[in-house]
């Protein structure tokens, strides 16, 4: 135990985690020794210390240490699971949500931050400091700290069995999905599936050793398939165990998530009436942009009405398609990506596949740099210095025009066994400018894309090129932030509902003709992305844009039903609500097995419970956000210094709406939403 003290790197990291030298074997012990200890320290401190700023930031420096010995530790169990880190994890994970529930009921700490509203010096304070104190001040009243001893152990019970139930519904999905294959010998079964997804499963077979195919349910494997196959019964095959993952009907019930569900949905019940609101999602909203559940709905419901005509009409164009083009009778749901591709490069003659061509990843790296260098005047270089968790690992230093270092990220770019699926950016620095700490925000941006071959680059479909683009976004927002304390830095902070503001906001870059001509080179001619291919990428953009609308408001309006209608009497079974909602949303059918609730980790697993319909509020703010830069110029350098300052540096130190204002001079507005997805309003 000692020596996983004195030599463990998780402690005392400066500026990097040292990926060199962590192992799993270090994990436990440091997050022990540093909860301890900073349990210790803090009630040292408010025993002794003035109610200060200074006092202020040497919690922040406590409170600092300890995440920054977590935060490897949760991206290294993401990107690198395995037994042993899954353990290490594990161990770790009560011990940390049973600190944080302990801190954020901390009486002490709360009356330290009132004490310091309630100061002289408060009037004093800037505008971040002032929110900083006011917003921790909601927090812990959020967190019940003004609860009885009794009820703030039922709290923090309730708050750890969620966050364990968390975990396991994560790991169900993990190994439902992994526990399923198919190996396939005759590649006449595949015909129709690109190559670059043929190469996977070539791959994949490979590390498994057999000869042939190896086809899984990891994104990169079931996309292809379902989207290209010709072979319709593989593709219903994989339709079917995609889509009961995690349910009663895969896996002998092994992974099954409706029991997981049921105990989540009354935990979070229980620990909203426990802190005074009727409903989970009245907890939620509290501290988002958006004021109610009824505000949400309606919000929600007005986009179904605006978008239903469209989605109707365009999945009737799908199945005359399928019928009259494809031979299709009785059009199936495990037909309808590959009726919609079909029909896609028909009336456009534009695949994701034949883009995939035009992007090699280098390329598309240079040209990300190249705009958002340009926008936001800082640049980038490659820095081979630090230490990485595996060999397909980039790391990058960024500076601003008078060549200062303000911020470092590392790149984690391709799919392998082991590592969560989806994309994502996480924060693994925070920027903090105080008297004790001095650092600049590193972050973490994985993708999960098809990885290079042993002779050729990895190439990105234009999908892909967006989602890379998206997650940038967040990393800029968490990099470029000029607020010095982590509280209020970077996305800490930062109303849900609005955090993808700054990541589908750049996801806009990704249609505009210059930023793409720059990232792209055909395969074999090395040619930019040809004008009739970028008009008809245009064209495409908004292919079916309202059936995607209609999606997303039914994970939405499912995710926000099921956190504002629960009965505590009389659970409803979640299928039910999810179908239900189908009734009057969707347009397309789903079958009677479907069971997509069972495997949906954003509000079961991540934070997007009751606040699934951020993506769609952020869309509104985003769009509208760029509309300024189309009406003043994609390339304006004044646009863009406004952005970065109003909205990317800001981090929470005002509200989304204050900022939002102070970039577009009023509130947002919903039409551009609507006309950059093409549907008429
Ligand atoms: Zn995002």
């Amino acid at each position: 135990m000692t020596n996983n003290i004195e030599n463990n790197p998780l402690l005392n990291i400066n500026q990097f985690p040292d990926y060199d030298t962590i192992a799993p074997e270090h994990a436990l012990p440091a997050i022990e020794y540093l909860c301890d200890k900073a349990k210790t320290d803090i009630n040292e401190l408010l025993a002794n210390a003035p109610i200060t700023w200074e006092t202020y930031e040497q919690l922040e420096a406590i409170d600092d240490t300890l995440g920054k010995a977590w935060s490897p530790i949760s991206h290294l169990h993401s990107v690198m699971n395995n037994d042993e880190w899954r353990n290490a994890y594990q161990a770790c994970q009560p011990i940390i949500s049973q600190y944080g529930a302990e801190m954020s009921q901390h009486s002490g700490l709360y009356n330290f931050y009132c004490g310091l509203r309630d100061s002289d010096a408060f009037a004093t304070y800037t505008d971040t400091q002032k929110k900083l104190v006011t917003d921790a001040i909601r927090d812990f009243e959020l967190s019940g700290v003004s609860l009885s001893d009794e009820k703030k152990a039922e709290y923090q019970r309730l708050v750890q069995s969620a966050s364990e139930l968390y975990t396991t519904f994560s790991n169900n999905v993990l190994d439902a999905t992994q526990s399923f294959h198919l190996h396939i010998t005759d590649e006449q079964e595949l015909a129709g599936i690109p190559d670059s997804a043929l190469a996977l499963y070539r791959q994949l077979a490979e590390q498994n050793e057999v000869e042939g195919f190896w086809l899984t349910l990891d994104f990169p494997s079931y996309v292809p398939a379902l989207t290209y196959a010709d072979n319709r019964e593989l593709r219903e095959k994989l339709y079917y165990a995609y889509n009961t993952r995690a349910s009663e009907l895969s896996d002998d019930g092994a992974f099954d998530n409706t029991d997981i569900i049921e105990a989540i949905l009354a935990v979070r019940s229980d620990l909203a009436a426990l802190l005074g609101f009727e409903q989970y999602a009245d907890l939620s909203l509290a501290n988002k942009m958006a004021e109610s559940s009824v505000q949400v709905i309606n919000f929600l419901t007005d986009l179904v009405k605006k978008s239903k005509a469209q989605g109707e009409k365009e999945y009737a164009e799908l199945l005359a398609y399928g019928k009259e083009k494809l031979g299709l009778s009785d059009i199936q749901p495990w037909d309808i990506a590959y009726i919609s591709e079909k029909l896609k490069q028909a009336e456009y003659a534009i695949s994701q596949e034949q883009l995939r061509e035009y992007f090699p990843v280098p390329k598309v790296i240079d040209g990300l740099f190249d705009i958002v260098g340009r926008l936001f005047k800082i640049t980038f270089s490659e820095n081979s210095a630090l230490s990485k968790w595996h060999k397909d690992v980039q790391s990058f230093t960024v500076k601003n025009t008078d060549g200062e270092e303000i911020t470092y990220f590392y790149m984690d770019l391709y799919a392998r066994q082991g590592k969560n699926g989806g994309a994502w950016m996480n924060g693994a620095i925070d920027k903090i400018d105080s008297r004790l700490v001095q650092q600049k925000p590193v972050a973490y941006l994985t993708c999960n894309f098809i990885p290079p071959t042993d002779n050729l680059p990895a190439y990105l479909s234009h999908d892909e090129v967006v989602t890379l683009f998206h997650e940038f976004g967040h990393g800029l927002h968490h990099m470029l932030t000029t607020v010095t304390h982590s509280p209020l830095s970077g996305i800490n902070g930062v109303e849900w509902d609005a955090v993808e503001l700054p990541s589908q906001f750049m996801e806009n870059f990704c249609f505009e003709k210059a930023v793409l001509q720059k990232m792209s080179a055909h395969k074999e001619t090395g040619e930019a992305l040809p004008d009739d291919l970028f008009d008809k990428l245009t064209a495409a953009k908004n292919y079916h844009s309202a059936l995607m609308m209609l999606r997303q408001l039914e994970f939405s309006l499912f995710d926000i039903k099921i956190h504002s209608e629960y009965d505590t009497d009389n659970p409803q079974d979640v299928i039910t609500t999810w179908k239900n909602v189908r009734k009057d949303v969707a347009v397309t059918p789903s079958p009677e097995y479907a069971r997509f609730p069972m495997s949906f980790s954003h509000i079961f697993a991540g934070g997007y419970a009751a606040g699934y319909f951020s993506y769609k509020w952020a869309e509104v703010l985003s769009a509208d956000a760029f509309s300024r830069f189309e009406e003043e110029g994609v390339y304006n350098e004044n646009v863009g210094k406004a952005f970065k300052q109003e909205i990317l540096q800001r981090g929470s130190s005002r509200t989304a709406m204050e900022n939002f204002i102070a970039f577009r001079g009023r509130e947002p507005e919903i039409t551009a939403l609507l006309r950059h997805n093409g549907i008429a309003c």
